[in-house]
C-alpha cells in the first residue's frame, strides 16, 4: 500500500543520512585528533576541552590501607569502600551500594542533591564490618567520581562547569563540587575528608591501569560517553604549571561535546537536541550514548507513525512521550531472535500501548535500531580511533615500528549490556586500524573500575603521605 511505501521510504532517508562508510569515519577521526590538539593548545580552544585532571601518576599497586569512593553520574550512584593490600596490586575486600537518584532530586537545588548523597554515604560509613581497617587517629578518606565537566583546581578540586545528562541544578555551575559534597558530608557529622576528585573516565583508567599495565586510555559508553587518555605533559601547551616529574598528564577529554561538520545528523536529531535541556551541546553524546539511543528511535517511529499510520490511523499517544522508548528497551527489541520477533511486539504493547502489530512492522521497527544502534557504534569506533591516532599508536603500529600492546578500559551499560552496539564497535575499529594493527590494540571491559580507580587515587593522594 501507499502508506507501507512511504514508510519504507522514511527508512531509506534515515539509512542514507546515517550512513557511516568507513571514508567518513576516518575523517571524524580526523577531526578528533585536531579537535584535541586546538583543546590543548588553549583554554576555550575547542569544543572538546581537554580538561587537565591533576592526575599525573596512575595507581602502581602499592596502595594499602581502607579508602571509600562515591560515583555520581548518571541515575544511579553508588558508594565503595575498599581494603588495598599493597604489594601486588591486592584489593582484600570491597564492597558498594547502589542508589537510584530521585528524579526531582537531578532537577532540584544543589544541597538537597548534595544532602541525599551525603547521608546515603553515611549510612553505608555506618555498616562497615571488621574486615576494613581505619588507623586509630586517622580520618578516612575519599575519591570523589564526579562525571560532569569539570575544571580542576587541583586533585581535590574543581568547579562545575556544566550539568549533562538530565541534571539540571540551579547554582552549582562555577562551584567547586568538592566543597559542596564536605559541607553535605559535615551536616551529616561524618569523619571524611575528599581527597581526590575525578570523573568516571579517569577514575577507569586508574582502575584499568591497577590491573593491567598496557591501559593508556579509558572510553565509557553508558548513559553519557566520555574518554581520557595519558599524555606527555609537554604536549599542553595550555599547562603553565610545573612539568610532574613522571612527564605525564592525563586528560579528561569530555569527547561528548565533540562535533564536526563529518557527523551524520539527521533531523531527529536535531529536533531531540532542539527540545533537550542543553541544546546544542554534547551532540557526540547524543549521536552515540544510553540516554539518547532509544529516544532517537522513538522520533524516528513517530514520523513513521505521523506520515505513513505505521501503527494505525491515529497516533499512539505514548509515542508523543519523550524519552518513553529507553535504550535497555530498544536493545532488547534489536536482540530479539524469535521468529515472530515476540519481543518486539511485547515491548511495543507495553511502553508504547501499540497492540495486535504485524511482523512487517516489527521488523521495520528492529531495521530502525539497526541503524541508530550502528551509527552509534561506528562513531564510537572512530572516536578511539581519534585518540590512537593522537597518541601515535595507530602509525606505530601499521608501520611495525610498536607492536606494543594497548589496552583501552571501556566501562558503561551501553557498551556492556548492547552486544549488537559492542561487538559493532569492534568490528567497526578492526576495520579502521587493520588487521595488524588491531591485533594489539584490546578493548578490555572493566566494569565499575571507576570505583575503585577513584579510591586507589584517593590513596595515592592521601594526606597521610
Ligand atoms: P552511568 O553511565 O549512568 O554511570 P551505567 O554505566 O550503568 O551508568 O550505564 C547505564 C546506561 O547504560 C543506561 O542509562 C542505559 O542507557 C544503558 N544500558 C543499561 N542497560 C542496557 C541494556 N540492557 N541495553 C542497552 N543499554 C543499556
Ligand atoms: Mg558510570
Amino acid at each position: 500500500s501507499g502508506r507501507w511505501a512511504r514508510a519504507m521510504a522514511i527508512l531509506k532517508e534515515l539509512e542514507g543520512k546515517c550512513a557511516t562508510p568507513i571514508g567518513k569515519l576516518r575523517q571524524v577521526a580526523d577531526a578528533m585528533t585536531v579537535e584535541m590538539l586546538a583543546g590543548l593548545a588553549s583554554e576555550g580552544g575547542s569544543k572538546l576541552k581537554m580538561l587537565i585532571s591533576y592526575v599525573d601518576n596512575l595507581p602502581t599497586g602499592d596502595e594499602t590501607g581502607l579508602f571509600y569512593a562515591l560515583d555520581l553520574g548518571g541515575t544511579n550512584f553508588r558508594v565503595l569502600r575498599v581494603q588495598l593490600g599493597g604489594k601486588g596490586g591486592n584489593v582484600l575486600k570491597q564492597e558498594f551500594e547502589e542508589v537510584s537518584i530521585p528524579p526531582n532530586l537531578m532537577v532540584g537545588s544543589s544541597s538537597e542533591l548534595f544532602d541525599f548523597i551525603a547521608a546515603a554515604l553515611a549510612k553505608f560509613v555506618a555498616s562497615e564490618g571488621e574486615e576494613f581497617h581505619l588507623p586509630v587517629g586517622r580520618q578516612r578518606e575519599l575519591g570523589f567520581t564526579f562525571s560532569f565537566p569539570v575544571k580542576q583546581t587541583s586533585i581535590s578540586s574543581g568547579t562545575l562547569i556544566k550539568w549533562t545528562k538530565g541534571f539540571a541544578i540551579n547554582g552549582t555551575v562555577g562551584e567547586d563540587v568538592v566543597a559542596e559534597l564536605t559541607k553535605a558530608i559535615e551536616r551529616q557529622d561524618l569523619d571524611m575528608r575528599v581527597t581526590a576528585l575525578v570523573n568516571d573516565t579517569i577514575g577507569t583508567l586508574a582502575g584499568g591501569r591497577y590491573y593491567d599495565n598496557d591501559v593508556a586510555a579509558a572510553v565509557i559508553l553508558g548513559t553519557g560517553t566520555n574518554a581520557a587518555y595519558v599524555e606527555h605533559a609537554q604536549a599542553i601547551p595550555k599547562w603553565h604549571g610545573l612539568l610532574p616529574k613522571s612527564g605525564k598528564m592525563v586528560i579528561n577529554m569530555e569527547w561528548g561535546n565533540f562535533r564536526s561538520s563529518h557527523l551524520p545528523i539527521t533531523e531527529y536529531d536535531q529536533a531531540l537536541d532542539a527540545e533537550s535541556l542543553n541544546p546544542g551541546e554534547q551532540i557526540f553524546e547524543k549521536l552515540i550514548s544510553g540516554m539518547y539511543l532509544g529516544e532517537i528511535v522513538r522520533r524516528v517511529l513517530l514520523k513513521m507513525a505521523e506520515e505513513a499510520a505505521l501503527f494505525g490511523d491515529s497516533i499512539p499517544p505514548k509515542l508523543g512521550v519523550q524519552f518513553i522508548l529507553r535504550t535497555p528497551d530498544m536493545s532488547a527489541m534489536h536482540h530479539d531472535t524469535s521468529s515472530d520477533l515476540r519481543v518486539v511486539g511485547t515491548k511495543l504493547k507495553d511502553i508504547l500501548g501499540i497492540s495486535n502489530t504485524s511482523l512487517k512492522t516489527r521488523k521495520l521497527v528492529v531495521n530502525v535500531c539497526d541503524i541508530i544502534a550502528k551509527r552509534g557504534a561506528r562513531l564510537a569506533a572512530a572516536g578511539i580511533l581519534g585518540v590512537l591516532k593522537k597518541q601515535g599508536h595507530d602509525a606505530a603500529a601499521r608501520d611495525g615500528s610498536d607492536m606494543q600492546r594497548r589496552v583501552i578500559a571501556m566501562d558503561g551499560g551501553l557498551y556492556e549490556h548492547y552486544t549488537i552496539f559492542s561487538s559493532c564497535l569492534e568490528t567497526t575499529l578492526r576495520e579502521l586500524l587493520g588487521e595488524e594493527a588491531a591485533a594489539s590494540i584490546v578493548i578490555k571491559l572493566a566494569s565499575d573500575g571507576s570505583g575503585i580507580g577513584a579510591a586507589l587515587l584517593a590513596a595515592s593522594h592521601s594526606q597521610y603521605l
